[in-house]
């Protein structure tokens, strides 16, 4: 039998904006709810070692993990697990929320930090050794392979521009593309070609990564013209071949940029009043945690004064 229960805000996912857009909530007496289908936590559990969160030297992202959700359950969060399914604006300006199992959840205010995900190659041993080897986040994961001989696979701008920025860290970068063109804009192109550390290899298909008990070891590659077999000793691969904001949950238009990530204003109100939106399915020019948390704490308290406002319109 399905539920129908009220709040003033509800959030929708679980990793570090959610969990920050909860504690802020709490803390302002908000009465809102955080739906997660999993558990707390979102790409942090996907992360071994963190070490670019302000205050943690090193900490590991499961750790961090469970800090944010006990800060956010402490000051009183109501976090559940459910399987968001859409969220639809009602004619008189709230939102419901329906989850799966027919759980419907409505608010005034919503703040979606329900991410997003990276495309995986989907071949055998890239989920074994994800955070063994495997990664999808340059900026979270590069300092980890000092003088390490690295791969990049794909060929976009995220993929080239990563394969560059690893170069501080790694003593040898592969960019692996599997054609002999980059998708990727000239100027991009261009520093990836001056820079020494790099060698591109064209044409190639990574069929399986291979490693063992520390982790990643090698790559299988595949010739995509010849169908020729090789194999590439790498202790790191990072792999750039697109990433999918979660928007897709909003059943009506919402102003977003042509990848599909939610575009907001200064408040992280997306085009639809009282629809917020915070972390990595917002357009910005980075994604990281603190500015997850940074755009979390915007729209919680941003969500304050649009509640306020509309018991109190302008002007009464
Ligand atoms: P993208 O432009 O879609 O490029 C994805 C790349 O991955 C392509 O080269 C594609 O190969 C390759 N690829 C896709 N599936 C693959 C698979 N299964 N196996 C191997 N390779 C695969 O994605 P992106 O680089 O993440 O960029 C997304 C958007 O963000 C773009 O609009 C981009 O301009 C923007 N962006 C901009 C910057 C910047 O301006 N500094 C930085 C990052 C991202 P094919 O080329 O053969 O299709």
């Amino acid at each position: 039998m399905s539920n129908h229960s009220e709040f003033d805000l509800i959030i929708v996912g679980g990793g570090p904006a959610g969990l920050c857009a909860a504690m802020y909530a709490g803390r302002g007496m908000i009465r809102s709810v955080l739906l997660e289908r999993g558990v707390t936590g979102g790409e942090l559990l996907n992360t071994e070692k963190i070490e670019d969160y302000p205050g943690f030297e090193s900490i590991l992202g499961r750790d961090l993990a469970k800090l944010m959700t006990d800060h956010a359950l402490k000051f009183g969060a109501d976090i559940r697990q459910a399987n968001v399914e859409g969220v639809t604006r009602r004619e008189d300006g709230t939102f419901e929320v329906t989850a799966t199992g027919g759980d419907v959840y409505r608010a005034p205010a919503v703040i979606l930090t329900a991410g997003g995900t990276p495309t995986k190659l989907g071949v055998p041993g890239e989920q074994e050794y994800a955070g063994r080897g495997v990664s999808y986040c340059a900026v979270c994961d590069g300092a980890f392979f000092k003088q390490e001989t690295i791969a990049v696979i794909g060929g976009g701008d995220a993929a080239v521009e990563e394969a560059d920025y690893l170069t501080r860290y790694a003593s040898k970068v592969y960019l692996i593309h599997r054609r002999e063109e980059l998708r990727a804009s000239k100027i991009l192109q261009q520093r990836l070609f001056a820079n020494p550390k790099i060698e591109v290899i064209w044409n190639k298909r990574v069929e399986e990564l291979i490693g063992g008990p520390t982790g990643l070891k090698e790559l299988a590659l595949v010739d995509t013209v010849t169908g020729q077999r090789s194999r590439l000793a790498v202790t790191g691969c990072f792999i750039f071949i697109g990433f999918q904001p979660n928007s897709g949950l909003v059943k009506e238009h919402v102003a977003h940029d042509a990848s599909g990530y939610l575009i907001t204003d200064d408040r992280m109100m997306t085009s639809v009043p009282g629809l917020f939106a915070a972390g990595d399915l917002r357009v910005q020019v980075t994604r990281q945690i603190t500015t997850a948390v940074g755009d979390a704490t915007t729209a919680a308290i941003a969500v304050e004064k649009y509640l306020a406002e509309r018991r109190t319109p302008a002007g009464v």
